[in-house]
């Protein structure tokens, strides 16, 4: 036969392996189940038309959005978009390079700078993603050997980025000061340690004691790490994260955050002051195999950053409305993540993904979009609702979400 045949027909003794999707069909059977109830898909919403920070039209209708990362409300900031518009005429629609070759344009530089100026330190590094900028930093600082000492809460990007490398992997339990001591306590001496921490702990909206943990990862001789990516533009005087506001500036050795929040595009990075930082731009492979970003974007980003340095109003409003809506869901008789407004993220606790999901659509039925959570990305197998608040809801948005809550969980019978 020719050789397309040759190449397309299965020899009679292939052995009979299995579908490779076939795993995924408890998944598949949950799923149809759920959507056979009648209720939408909350992980297939489409924004037909974004008006603005807090408001979109989804299924043709007006909506507040509650479940955003957009905490300062950038993403429609006059000049934010004036440079992306710039940049973009200037220096085209992509770059099609990495930043080591041909990928590295004035406008990245500009940004790494505003980076520097943002959080104070002799060094940032622009990855092309939030996930990519922990999964190359973590994986490049610990190698074979050394230990990677991570949180059990820590998002995806983290574990992922332990995954990559060779280090040892152990966990501590969530936010626990003690359970870390005592997992340093039992590494060798000598071995390299890297401590992973997070300002705020995104399902919940909890905050981490940073004080605490970095004396304890200090006295055992180990590095930190802390992802800043809900914490940056409204934590401490100047937006840096939680730990600039809880005075541990100094002993951070590498904070890593996203564009993809508080700056309102797309990007991650690594900022720290130690002086063989600049090496990793080399051996990174995440910031090494991969194209840098469009300039527009990094003009945007670098935008909103010198912004951001200044933003002491949005910082107080946004401060305000997480407290409020925090207040008004608790008065309701909500079970909520945190007993106080710990940051812009509020998170409500269900039962089960019934209520959840049932709850969800009530709320996006009656004009208000918020973020389900489920297992595994949850902790402890819980259904959550997530409100994450923007500096540029109004006040009377904020009551109007609250309607909404109310009237949304009576319906569903989850509060009285
Ligand atoms: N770290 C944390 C804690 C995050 O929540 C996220 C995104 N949700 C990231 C990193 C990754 O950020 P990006 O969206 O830029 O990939």
């Amino acid at each position: 036969g020719t050789l397309a045949e040759a190449c397309t027909s299965v020899p009679e003794d292939a052995p009979h392996a299995p579908d490779l999707l076939a795993k995924f069909d408890p998944l598949i059977a949950e799923r149809e189940a759920l959507l056979a109830t009648g209720v939408r898909d909350p992980f297939a919403i489409v924004m037909e038309r974004v008006l603005s920070p807090t408001e979109a039209i989804i299924n043709g209708r007006h909506t507040i959005l509650l479940g955003t990362y957009n905490y300062m409300g950038m993403t429609f900031d006059p000049e934010v978009i004036e440079a992306g518009k710039q940049a973009l005429d200037e220096f085209g629609s992509g770059t099609t390079g990495s930043r080591v070759l041909n990928g590295t344009y004035a406008g990245h530089k500009a940004c790494e700078d505003a980076l520097k100026a943002f959080y104070g330190t002799d060094h940032a590094m622009v990855f092309s993603t939030g996930y990519q900028a922990n999964l190359g930093i973590i994986s490049t600082l610990a190698g074979k050997g050394d230990y990677i000492i991570l949180d059990a809460d820590s998002h995806a990007s983290i574990y992922d980025g332990c995954w990559l490398g060779n280090a040892e992997i152990v966990r501590f339990r969530h936010n626990s000061v003690e359970d870390l001591d005592r997992r340093l306590a039992r590494l060798p001496k000598e071995a390299g340690k890297l401590v992973v921490l997070e300002g705020v702990y995104s399902m919940l909206g909890d905050v981490a004691p940073l004080p605490e943990m970095v004396a304890v990862a200090k006295r055992h001789g180990a590095m930190i790490l802390c992802d800043e990516a809900h914490g940056m533009g409204f934590f401490g005087a100047h937006g840096r994260g939680v730990y600039e506001a809880l005075g541990c500036e100094g002993d951070i050795d590498f904070v890593v955050g996203t564009f993809s929040k508080s700056v309102g595009t797309v990007g991650g990075f690594c900022v720290s002051n130690h002086p063989k930082f600049e090496v990793l731009r080399l051996v990174c492979r995440p910031y090494v195999f991969t194209a840098s970003l469009p300039p527009s974007v990094v003009a945007t980003a670098a935008a909103s950053i010198r912004k951001l340095m200044h933003a002491d109003a949005k910082r107080a409003h946004l401060w305000k409305n997480s407290r409020r809506l925090h207040q008004g869901l608790r008065d309701l008789g909500f079970t909520l993540g945190t007993p106080e407004a710990q940051s812009a993220i509020i998170a409500v606790m269900l039962p089960d993904q019934a209520l959840a999901v049932g709850m969800w659509q009530g709320l996006l039925e009656r004009g208000l979009y918020v973020n389900m959570a489920r297992p595994p990305a949850t902790p402890a197998g819980t259904f959550l609702l997530r409100c994450s608040l923007c500096a540029e809801h109004r006040d009377e948005q904020v009551d109007q979400i609250i309607e909404m809550f109310a009237a949304a969980g009576r319906a569903v019978g989850c509060i009285g």
